[in-house]
This record gives structure tokens, sequence and C-alpha cells, in this order.
């Protein structure tokens, strides 16, 4: 069995982060400012197999985000909107339409929101972080100054600390709580999602129609449609850009649908279908994937963090429907966390652990408080 990091008692031992999507890379970068040592890893390997791509707002989050990134990447973040162009100058606003009609419905405003593309997203927050590829983590076990992480190819690597960011169904979770303690709870609501360039500049400009970035609508029947400006890889050719379209309904989805099958099923709704949605839908290209994205939550419930050994953060500590990218742990993993661990190990790892204790139980609390958690 390969080592890859020996247990050793002094503040070099690196914390381990799992999962490096854009919470774990955003830990790995707050980390790296702070001048905490860290070892970041992740199950696949996005050089070898193209991850999805779907669209995230962030708005109250931006400021965490900032604080996390480097200056550098801060100043870059717009190159990880869906349209880098875009620019409403403090004065963004949310629309929702109803996609019966085509009328607005509301509009909120919402100063400062970023609609991100998420694989543009995660590429910027990993730059200049080392990411050991295709190392699932399959068990932890807790020793005398630390954690020992044992990964699916055997390798093992020990730290003071295991983060784990490894997404809505969380191995780190599981272990931490059991499977069943840790299992999410699905909801009974269709999502399908799929990514389309229609190849035409006058389909894609009456797509963008609705909103210059995002549309979601709503039609009485209980039909949540969406689109979404995925990717403008030219602004002034609308022929580049491409879209992200998503239709929901409660119900169960049926898991042995085929492709063309969720496709007739996004498609069928189309006659009832005001402008834009009607042909962002009608359009959609045979050969598009679509996917049917689960709708689960889990709601955080206390852990034992083994002194400090461990903690969860982003969808791993809180998983939601897609609505909303819960930075908020973020915060507490780094300003909090990362500062205690560091005062810890100042006075010989005793504070940490008494710290951290506290800490995850805060985090737990402020969530029940719901939306300013997120
Ligand atoms: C279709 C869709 C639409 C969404 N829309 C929105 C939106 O509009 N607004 C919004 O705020 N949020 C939205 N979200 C949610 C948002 O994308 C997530 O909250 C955010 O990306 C979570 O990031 P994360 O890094 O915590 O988890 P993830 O992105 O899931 O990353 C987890 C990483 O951990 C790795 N991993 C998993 N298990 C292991 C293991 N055992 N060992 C090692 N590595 C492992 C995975 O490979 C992955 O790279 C949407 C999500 C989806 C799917």
């Amino acid at each position: 069995m390969e080592v890859g990091t020996t247990a050793n008692e002094d503040h070099h031992s690196p914390i381990l982060i799992i999962g490096a999507g854009i919470t774990g890379c955003l830990v790995a970068q707050g980390l790296k400012k702070a001048g905490i040592p860290f070892l970041l890893f992740d199950a696949e390997d996005p050089r070898v197999k193209r991850p999805r791509d779907w669209t995230l707002n962030l708005h109250w989050s931006i400021p965490i985000l900032k604080e996390l990134l480097p200056d550098s990447l801060q100043r870059r973040l717009a190159e990880a909107y869906c349209d880098p162009s875009y620019d409403a100058s403090g004065h963004e606003t949310v629309i929702f339409l109803n996609s019966a009609t085509g009328k607005e419905m509301n509009t909120i405003s919402a100063p400062g929101i970023r609609r991100v593309n998420r694989r543009k997203m995660r590429k910027l927050c990993s730059e200049g972080i080392d990411v050991q590829w295709e190392k699932t983590l399959v068990e932890m076990v807790y020793e005398k100054n630390g954690v020992a992480a044992h990964f699916s190819d055997g390798s093992t690597y020990r730290g003071v600390a295991v983060i784990g960011a490894d997404g809505p169904n969380s191995k780190v979770r599981q272990i931490l709580l059991g499977a069943e303690k840790a299992k999410t709870t699905p909801l009974e609501i269709v999502f399908l999602t799929t990514n389309v360039n229609y190849n035409d500049a006058e389909k894609a400009k009456h797509v963008r129609s609705g909103h210059p970035v995002v549309c979601p609508g709503f039609h009485p029947k209980g039909i949540f449609n969406f689109i979404s400006v995925l990717d403008c890889p030219d602004p002034n050719d609308p022929k580049s850009w491409t879209f992200q379209i998503a239709s929901s309904w409660l119900g169960n989805h049926d898991s042995k649908l085929n492709n063309d099958e969720r496709l007739s099923l996004m498609k069928k709704q189309v006659e009832e279908l005001a402008e834009p949605y009607r042909s962002a839908n009608h359009w959609i290209p045979d050969e598009a994937s679509v996917h049917h994205d689960a709708m689960t939550y889990w709601i955080p419930i206390p852990w034992d963090n083994h002194s400090g050994r461990v903690t969860l953060a982003g969808d791993a500590a809180h998983p939601l429907p897609p609505c909303k990218f819960s930075l908020h742990y973020l915060e507490y993993s780094l300003t909090n966390y990362g500062q205690r661990s560091r005062t810890g190990w100042e006075s010989q790892h005793t504070g940490r652990f008494e710290s951290c204790q506290g800490l995850d139980q805060d985090r737990i609390e402020e969530c029940d408080k719901g939306p300013g958690s997120g």
C-alpha cells in the first residue's frame, strides 16, 4: 500500500480535502492564502472525462468567494460568467415570467447577481492548485494526531484533518454518520435539463429575448420552464452561444426512460408554452443529451467531528435541490476553521480540537435558520 503522506506531530501536516468541485477548490484556495498546507483529491479526472456543465447564480456568496480567491483570480472572476460581456452595472434583476402567456409575473432587484458557468467557475477556482485526480475516498481512520484517508486505488494519505467537499452524496458524510443518517431525502420532482447550441444566430437571439442571462418561467399547470445562457464564447456572434434549457414538474421520474424519451417529455408541452420557451424547447436538436437530475436534500444534524479531525463543506454539508450554492460553510471552513486550526497548532493541538467541536454545532444551528444560511 502506497503511503502518500506520513502523519507527523508538527504543523506541516496537511488538511486533506476530499472533492475538487467548486467548494473543494475554494477551500484549497483559502487554505493556500492562509498558508495552511493541504492536499486536494477528486474521484474523477475532468481532463479524461469532460464533466457535465450547468449554470448557477452567485449573489450573497460573492464577498466570501472573493475573500478565498487570490487577488489575481478575483480580478478574473468575469471569465466564469455565462456571458462575461454582460454588465448591468448594479441594476441586475431576476425576472419571473408566466410561461403560458410570456407575461411578467414579478421582477426582483438583485444588484450584483452573477450567473456563472459551472465548468468555467471550477476551472478558475482550481488555478494554481494541485489536484490528485482519480482518487476515490473509501474509508477514513481517526488516529492520535489526525486522520488516515484510504482511497480505492489502495493508497493512503495522512493529515491533521479531513474536509469533506465531496458533493451531495458525500462519502465523508457517510463515514461520519453512517449510511442511514447520511442519506439524502428524494423529492417527487422531475427535473430534465439539456445544453443546446442552436447553431443559428437568429434562433439564439430569439431564445435570449426573455432576459439577457436567465429566464425562469412558471406555467399555471405547475410546470417550471427555464432558459439560461450557458456560454458566450463570442458575445458578438450569437451562433456561438450555448444555452441551458430545463423543465420541471411534480411527479416521479421514470429512470428507465432513454434519452429520446426524456427529450420527448421536454418537448411534449411545447404547444402550451409562450415564446421564447416554446421555440427554445421546440428547436432542441434530436441528438441533444437530456439529463434527469434527482432532486434531493439533506438537513444537517449534529455530528461528532472527532476532536476537530473532520468537517463538511458545500453540498456535502448541505445538499439542496439545484437552486442555490451554499457557500456559507466555506466561510467557517476557512476563516474560522482555518484560523482556529492554526491557533490549535500553535498551542500544541489543544485549542483546535475544542473549538472545532463547538464550531460544527454553530454551523448546524445557522443552517436551521433558513435561506440566510446559503
Ligand atoms: C443542474 C443543476 C443546476 C444547478 N443550479 C444551481 C443554481 O442555479 N444556483 C445554485 O446556486 N446552485 C445550483 N446548483 C447547485 C450547485 O451547482 C452546487 O451547489 C455546487 O456546484 C456544489 O459544489 P460542490 O463542490 O460542493 O459539490 P460537487 O460539484 O458535487 O463536487 C464534489 C466533487 O467531489 C468528488 N467526489 C465525490 N465523491 C468522492 C469521493 N468518494 N472521493 C473523492 N472525490 C469525490 C466529485 O467527483 C466532485 O468533483 C445546480 C446543480 C445542478 C446539478
